[in-house]
């Protein structure tokens, strides 16, 4: 499968006048060609900051290292107008709030047309036309193409996101969160309609959310994140049904099943590392039951258990890994 984009142990801070704030921490990751890879983890694990450090759409106060390539190109080295034409022509996002994301004082017809304009250079009555049919596709009367955001329900702006994000059909599409801040009927719909439409354009998928069900539903690979690191990788069956790092083990084992007994469902203990002050060592190790003492002083490399499956851990049964 063609490779898409390729990012090589890339470390973002932040500076503030207080404290300097690591965002990420040496993330490595591939995505090919028609490959749907689900990145989950808490608030604060570095998300949306890896969606921003693909667009190169960081803060000016933000300090970038490492290596992010799209279909081969430095996205760090681009000009300005590659830039231009890679965001929204060859990679679109779609938002987690899609009242923030869409302009108030345009129609959502004119917000469709403009990146159709701006990117395949069609003029403002092709489309219009053409915003229409994508509103069309996500289940939203072609009529409704000069309303305006205010006039529509979160779900249905959240389609309208979609048909933006999908008017210059993409090769890849970053979705950062795009159900959380609906309800959860409307959250199945969005699901099903972004499901149809990957599979109808092949268009490679990055999923950001927190949301293990979503995972399963969209994905057939899954980048666990912590404190700004891939901590496990791999094909979602084999990650979901075998996690093998303890923090998987625990965002797992705190999921309700229909099947289960339990009183109480598992919790991970303590909080997420803050990211100003990161533990040395393996950043997990200060919530981890199976802390060694080789956790605490070193950063354990991440180690490929079968073809579909790598893991960021030392302990296996208690083993080092070689
Ligand atoms: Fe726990 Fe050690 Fe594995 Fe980190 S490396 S997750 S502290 S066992």
């Amino acid at each position: 499968m063609e490779e898409l984009l390729r990012i090589e142990d890339v470390y973002v801070k932040f500076k503030t006048e207080r404290a300097t704030v690591h965002a990420l921490n040496g993330i490595s990751l591939k995505i090919h060609k028609g490959e749907s890879l689900g990145l989950v983890g808490e608030t604060g694990a570095g998300k949306t900051t890896t969606a921003l450090a693909i667009l190169k759409l960081l803060a000016d106060t933000a300090d970038f290292q490492g290596n992010i390539t799209y279909k081969g190109i430095d996205v760090y080295k681009m000009k300005e107008h590659e830039l231009l034409d890679m965001r929204g022509g060859k990679i679109s996002m779609i938002f987690q709030n899609p009242l923030t994301a869409l302009n108030p004082v345009f129609s959502v017809g004119e917000q469709i047309a403009m990146v159709l304009r701006t990117h395949k250079g069609m003029n403002k009555r092709e489309a219009m036309l053409r915003a229409g049919e994508l509103l069309e596709l996500v289940g939203i009367p072609k009529f409704r193409v000069a309303d305006y955001p205010s006039q529509f329900s979160g779900g249905m702006r959240q389609r309208v996101g979609i048909a933006a994000g999908l008017a210059c059909n993409p090769e890849l599409l970053i979705a950062d969160e795009p159900t959380t801040a609906l309800d959860v009927t409307i959250q199945a719909q969005i699901l099903e309609i972004m499901k149809s439409l990957q599979m109808e354009y092949k268009t490679s998928l990055l999923m950001i959310t927190h949301n293990l069900g979503i995972i399963s539903e969209l994905c057939e690979k899954v980048a666990v994140m912590y404190a700004g690191r891939i901590i496990e990788y791999g094909t979602v069956a084999e990650v979901f049904t075998n996690p093998l790092h303890p923090y998987t083990q625990g965002l797992l084992g705190a999921l309700p099943g229909l099947d289960d007994e339990k009183e109480r469902l598992t919790a991970i203990p303590g909080n997420i590392a803050d990211p100003r002050q990161l533990p040395e060592g393996c950043r997990f190790h200060p919530r981890c039951e199976r802390c060694m003492d080789c956790c605490k002083n070193s950063q354990p490399p991440m180690t490929k258990i079968s073809e579909n499956h790598s893991v960021e851990c030392y302990a296996k049964g208690g083993k080092l890994y070689e």
